[in-house]
């Protein structure tokens, strides 16, 4: 196949165009690099088979030439992220998502759309099964982020329904792993960089929400089933595997030999309180489960970020090797 992987240089993105160049397929890569990174991609120029086009999907996901594939994930997807980044979060969710669906409508392509557990909001159902309709507040920060998801899921719905593209929609839960930015805010980058400068660990509230936590490897096996299926979904993908932050910090300081404090700061607002997929749908029409226990997770993670250029957390003055 010949896919084209919006989002490529992220964190997720990066994974996936590896996992894909590996089994043989050819890769066109189209990021701005807003919140991903060159180097994430750098050591993939040596597949002849990988291209990156620089662009900002919201204005054009023009690829030469014809695309089995097309896997929708160019997103702001940290918290901090799309709070500084709250009208490009509502163009790539909308704009982008079009131009991408676009791009799948020309070639007769499958359409991967990266959503997620955000679409649920703040749950009031819980465990949360895709037939759950959420609990999102329109007006609130989070909306940017997860009301363009849900205008995503809508739209590629749509676009199935009066073009017929085949169309997967995934919700994602948190997922974690190497070459998550070490300052993307995000829980686990957050604390494990902490943990190994000596920082204290920064607890949102009291620490009592949850969350549940997916090793990559095992995210990517299961967007790439989806990838190679004809489901429409949506399918959640997650570890099931629930955490309150507090045990999650503890588990870090644990990992990592710390003996970093823990401080509290004010909640985000809308913070969701639970979260924890139903992965009953993966499971069945994918035959998918996560197979890496958190613990085993943190540690594989901590020890790349080990491995990071990094002087105490902070990123290394490095030039950015260019493509
Ligand atoms: P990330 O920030 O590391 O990657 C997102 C990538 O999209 C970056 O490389 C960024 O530069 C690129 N991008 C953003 N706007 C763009 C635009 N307008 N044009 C082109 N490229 C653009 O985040 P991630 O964790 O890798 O997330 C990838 C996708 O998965 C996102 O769509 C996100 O919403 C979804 N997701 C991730 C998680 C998670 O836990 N990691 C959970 C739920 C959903
Ligand atoms: N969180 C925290 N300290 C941090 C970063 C996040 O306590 O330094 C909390 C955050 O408030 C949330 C949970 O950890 O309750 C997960 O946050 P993250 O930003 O990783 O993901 P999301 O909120 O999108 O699930």
């Amino acid at each position: 196949m010949r896919v084209a992987v919006t989002g490529g240089g992220g964190f997720l993105g990066s994974h996936l165009c590896e996992a894909l160049l590996r089994r043989g397929d050819a890769v066109v890569c189209l990021d701005n690099l807003s919140t991903g990174q060159s180097e994430n991609i750098a050591h993939l120029r040596e597949y002849p088979e990988f291209e990156f086009i620089h662009a900002d999907v919201s204005v054009t996901a023009e690829v030469p030439g014809a695309v089995d594939a097309v896997a929708h994930l160019a997103s702001p997807a940290s918290p901090p992220d799309y709070l500084r980044l709250p009208l490009q979060t509502l163009a790539v969710g909308s704009r982008g998502t079009e131009n991408a669906l676009e791009l799948a409508r020309r070639n007769q392509a499958r359409f991967l759309l990266a959503s997620t557990s955000e679409v649920y909001g703040d749950p009031l159902v819980h465990p949360q099964e895709e037939e759950y309709w959420g609990n999102v507040n329109p007006v609130g920060p989070r909306s940017v982020y997860d009301e363009a998801k849900r205008y995503a899921e809508a739209v590629s719905l749509a676009y199935r329904r009066s073009h017929g593209v085949d169309v997967g929609i995934i919700r994602i839960f948190n997922t974690y792993g190497p070459r998550m930015r070490p300052h993307d805010g995000r829980v686990v980058s957050s604390f494990i960089t902490q943990a190994l400068g000596g920082e204290p660990l920064t607890i949102y509230g009291d620490g009592k929400q949850t969350r549940s936590f997916c090793y990559v490897s095992d995210l990517i096996r299961g967007l790439m089933a989806m990838l190679d299926s004809s489901e429409t979904g949506p399918i959640n993908l997650g570890n099931p595997d629930e955490w309150t932050v507090s045990e999650l910090a503890q588990l870090v300081l644990e990992i990592t030999g710390s003996d970093s404090e823990i401080q509290y700061h004010p909640l985000p607002t809308d913070d969701p309180v639970r979260r924890r997929p139903v992965i009953a749908r993966a499971q069945e029409h994918l035959g998918w489960s996560p197979e890496v226990p958190v613990a085993d997770g943190v540690h594989r993670t901590v020890e790349w970020f080990r491995s990071q250029p990094h002087d105490n957390g902070q990123p290394a003055t490095v030039a950015a090797p260019t493509l």
